[in-house]
């Protein structure tokens, strides 16, 4: 197997984006971006240095002042220009993350959703909002909702655009400016929407964007004194390592959305049929590499043999080139992604019984792992407890409901977890059990809900964002409190 299409974007921006300009880091640092589905290094991308961090954040504090005394809705005009453009770039965004981190152009859907964000967040700033309190006899007390100043976001590398667009939005609506540092994996797409941000005319220093190693600029932002929020999407290891930089430097409120280890369970009563489906597509979409993905499912031992045939039937790819529209199936996103999936692989073959991925895959290059399927894998072993981020999914069996929630309770991750059940009040008692920040019923990751708050029980984060909270997030509290003369 070879990759043969070529790509229809042929150069791509590759710089840093401080204060409104296009620039090469100041010690002219570069790393490689190597595609993940031919081994072969493609561009060479600016890697920010700590003078680059730091120059992205006083860019962002000099543009407080005036972004955060524009009204939400001259803030809010700027989102609404970027939403359009965003849309009409789908075909070239979906190319830069198919080169950079394998994701079939066939699977790309963060435009939109990126567009909605904006849309959404573009008329949200009405949510900014305190509330007044005639409780204290003599008093008229208030609150007031005031943004924080620069805000700053770190991102990872499976669904860089949502995660770009889904932090800065509500974090500018309320008034702050931003500093975005992206994944080394997956920088392309959020330089391109750097370019749609220039295009836009925001004012200088109101977004940043800057790429390159966690070590480096990640860690400049994380100890930062002047920046006040950090938004940050990805691994449990270095949510913890920020969460450590907050406390050494300025006690800076951090969000946290970090991995999981995500059960479904699937009851005797279930629509066997949907839930081989939605676990199937769970376990495989973006080649496993999705916080949520349902990596554990335990079946009603009086319907697994059935489920784990279908199963199996259905867990089959069409995989090759992210390029090429009839591609379903990409390459795990970088050779370090690809050499953890498969130590797992190979633990889990010591412990369990693998039933698929066996057969070896039909490419000789790229980082590609075959949907793989393991069962009867003991529940202490490593398999079972951390995150494997890749198309492999271990299949249990349970007797009852207790037995189940101890198994799918027993990790320190809690994303989320689904149950399949005809039994309503079956599903709400597992609702109810389940340790996890979101439980699908009759339904599974990566199904959300638009309105709903997401985030993590446990290990699996801090804070909640979506819709309907994000931009609380990104607001102080003040209590006013005024003392009113009666004469
Ligand atoms: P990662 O933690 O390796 O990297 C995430 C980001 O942190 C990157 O931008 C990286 O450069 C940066 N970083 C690394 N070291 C840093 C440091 N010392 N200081 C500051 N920044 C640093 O995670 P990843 O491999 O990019 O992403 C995969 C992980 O993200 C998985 O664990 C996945 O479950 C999780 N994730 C969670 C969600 C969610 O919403 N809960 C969504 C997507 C991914």
């Amino acid at each position: 197997m070879s990759i043969t299409q070529t790509p229809n974007v042929k150069s791509f921006e590759t710089r840093l984006f401080i204060n409104g300009k296009f620039v090469e880091a100041s010690d002219g640092g570069k790393f490689d971006l190597i595609s993940p589905a031919t081994g072969e290094k493609f561009t060479k991308v600016s890697e920010a240095s700590e003078d680059d961090a730091n120059a992205a954040v006083a860019a962002a504090k000099a543009a407080f002042p005036s972004w955060s005394a524009l009204s939400p809705v001259d803030r809010g005009a700027y989102l609404k220009k970027l939403a359009p453009l965003i849309l009409e770039s789908h075909d070239e965004l979906a190319e830069l993350e198919a080169l950079s981190m394998g994701r079939p152009v066939s699977n790309y859907f963060e435009s939109t959703v990126a567009a909605n964000y904006l849309n959404h967040y573009a008329e949200a700033g009405i949510q900014c909002l305190g509330t007044s309190s005639l409780n204290t006899p003599g008093y008229v007390n208030m609150t007031l909702r005031q943004p924080f100043g620069v805000v700053g976001a770190i991102i990872p590398w499976n669904v860089p655009v949502l995660f770009l667009i889904g932090k800065s939005a509500p974090a500018l609506i309320a008034g702050n400016t931003v500093v975005v540092k992206t994944s080394e994996k997956a920088p392309l797409t959020s330089a391109k929407v750097a370019t749609l941000i220039e295009k836009v005319g925001f004012p200088p220093g109101v977004i940043n964007i800057i790429s390159g190693h966690g070590p480096t600029s990640g860690n400049v932002l994380s100890h930062h004194m002047d920046i006040r929020v950090l938004s940050f999407t990805g691994s449990g290891r270095t949510g913890r390592l920020i969460q450590a930089a907050s406390a050494k430097s300025n006690l800076k409120n951090v969000i946290l959305e970090l991995g999981g280890k995500s059960p479904a369970i699937i009851f005797e009563d279930a629509n066997l049929d949907k839930a081989v489906k939605e676990t199937k597509h769970s376990i495989q979409w973006n080649s496993g590499q999705v916080c949520m993905a349902n990596s554990r499912i335990y079946v009603h031992e009086s319907i697994a043999a059935t489920f784990i045939e279908k199963f199996q039937r259905l867990f089959v790819v069409e995989s090759g080139d992210p390029l090429l529209p009839s591609t379903n199936h990409g390459p795990q996103a970088d050779e370090i992604q690809f050499k953890q999936v498969q130590a797992f692989i190979e633990e889990g073959k010591k412990v369990g019984k693998m039933t698929l991925g066996s057969n070896p895959s039909k490419h000789t290059i790229g980082y590609f792992i075959q949907p793989t399927v393991f069962l009867d894998t003991p529940e202490d072993s490593r398999f079972m407890k951390e995150e494997i981020f890749g198309p492999v999914v271990a299949i249990n069996t349970f007797k009852d409901e207790d037995e189940v929630v101890a198994k799918a309770n027993d990790t320190e991750f809690g994303l989320y977890a689904s149950v399949y059940t005809k039994d309503v009040s079956r599903a709400l008692r597992m609702a109810k059990k389940l340790e996890a920040g979101n439980v699908g019923v009759n339904c599974t990751s990566p199904t959300g809900a638009w309105d709903m708050p997401f985030g993590g029980y446990k290990g699996s984060g801090v804070g909640r964002e979506g819709w309907t909270v994000s931009i609380g997030n990104y607001l102080e509290t003040k209590s006013v409190l005024i003392s009113v003369d009666d004469v």
